[in-house]
C-alpha cells in the first residue's frame, strides 16, 4: 500500500517550535518513503478554534517548503460523519453517562504512565446519555504495538488507559472518535505525532478494533521541552515559529529530530533543506534522541 501520512494542526494557535518539529517529522516520513503528504484541520473545538489561526498555520508550513498534497480535510466539515461513528460504537460497546466535574475527577483519578485515569465512578450508573459526557466502557484487555520510534509499547487498557470520553457533555464527538474516523477517510497508513499522544493512540487503536477500521502504523516523535522542562505548548505561551527564519527552524528542527544536516546548509532555501533532509532521513538518529540527556529532547514517559 502506498504511503500516506498527515499532519493535523488544531487552529486553537499558530505553530510553535513543537509543532513545527512534528509537521517537519511527518512530512519526511511521507516524503522519504516517496508517499503522499496530507494536511488536517482539527477544528471541531470551534470554541477553541480561530480562522486566522488555521490561515497562519498554512502561511507557516508553505514558508518552511512543507507542501501538502490534496485539498485539507477540515473536521468542522465531517460532524455528521463522527456522529454516525458514535451511534455504531453505541452498537457494539457499553456507553455510559458521566456527570463527574473537574474537581471530582482531579480527586479520584489515577495517575498512570500517560496522564490521569478516570476511575470508573459513573460506571453503570445511567443509561440516559443525554446532557452528560460519554464514555466508553473499556474492555480489561492488554493492546500493544511496534512505534517505529520508540519501540514495542504495551498498556493495559483499563489500568492505564481507562474508560474515556467519545462525546462530551455538550454533544460535541471527542477528539479520540473524530481522529480514527478521519485516519480512515483519509487512508492514512502512518500516523506521526508527538509523544505525548501516546495514551491518545491506545485509545484510537482500541476505538479502530471496535469498529473495524484499518489500523494504521504509528510513529511517536519525542517532545520538545521548554528550559523549564515542560512541554512547548500554547498554553505554556510557547512561541510562534517565526518565519523569516526558515534556514535556522529548519535545521534546528532536524537537529533536534536527531539528523546531523552539515554545516553548508546553512542559510539555504528551505526547498534545497528538505530535499538533503528527505534523503538523509533517519529513524535510529531520531530513536536515539530520547535517550539523549541534555534535556531538550525526551519521550513523555514520566519517570514515576
Ligand atoms: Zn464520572
Amino acid at each position: 500500500m502506498r504511503y500516506r501520512g498527515r499532519f493535523a494542526p488544531t487552529p486553537s494557535g499558530p505553530l510553535h517550535a513543537g509543532s513545527m518539529l512534528t509537521a517537519l517529522a511527518s512530512f519526511l516520513q511521507a516524503r522519504a518513503a516517496g508517499g503522499t503528504w496530507l494536511l488536517r484541520i482539527d477544528d471541531l473545538d470551534q470554541a477553541r478554534c480561530r480562522p486566522e489561526h488555521c490561515d497562519t498555520i498554512l502561511r507557516q508550513l508553505e514558508a518552511h517548503g512543507l507542501l501538502w498534497d490534496e485539498t485539507p480535510r477540515r473536521q468542522s466539515a465531517h460532524i455528521e460523519e463522527y456522529e454516525a461513528a458514535f451511534e455504531q460504537l453505541l452498537a457494539r460497546q457499553p456507553l455510559y453517562a458521566c456527570g463527574c466535574t473537574r474537581a471530582q475527577l482531579a480527586q479520584t483519578s489515577i495517575a498512570a504512565i500517560d496522564g490521569a485515569v478516570y476511575a470508573g465512578t459513573c460506571r453503570g450508573q445511567s443509561k440516559n446519555l443525554l446532557g452528560k459526557a460519554v464514555r466508553l466502557a473499556v474492555a480489561d484487555i492488554s493492546l500493544q504495538f511496534e512505534d517505529a520510534c520508540q519501540g514495542l509499547l504495551v498498556r493495559a487498557l483499563a489500568q492505564e488507559v481507562g474508560d474515556f470520553i467519545v462525546r462530551r457533555a455538550d454533544g460535541q464527538i471527542s477528539y479520540q472518535l473524530a481522529c480514527v474516523v478521519d485516519e480512515q477517510a483519509q487512508g492514512i497508513t502512518e500516523v506521526v505525532r508527538g509523544a505525548d499522544l501516546i495514551g491518545s493512540s491506545f485509545r484510537q487503536r482500541y476505538l479502530q478494533q471496535l469498529l473495524d477500521l484499518r489500523q494504521p502504523a504509528y510513529l511517536h516523535v519525542p517532545v520538545l521541552l521548554d528550559q523549564y522542562g515542560r512541554k512547548l505548548s500554547k498554553q505554556n505561551h510557547a512561541e510562534s515559529v517565526d518565519r523569516r527564519s526558515v534556514s535556522e527552524n529548519l535545521l534546528a528542527g532536524l537537529t533536534a529530530l536527531g539528523q546531523q544536516p552539515p554545516a553548508s546548509l546553512q542559510g539555504a532555501a528551505a526547498a534545497e533543506i528538505l530535499q538533503w533532509a528527505c534523503t538523509a532521513w533517519d529513524i535510529p538518529r531520531l530513536a536515539a534522541t530520547i535517550a539523549d540527556k541534555s534535556g531538550r529532547l525526551m519521550a513523555n514517559v514520566p519517570s514515576w
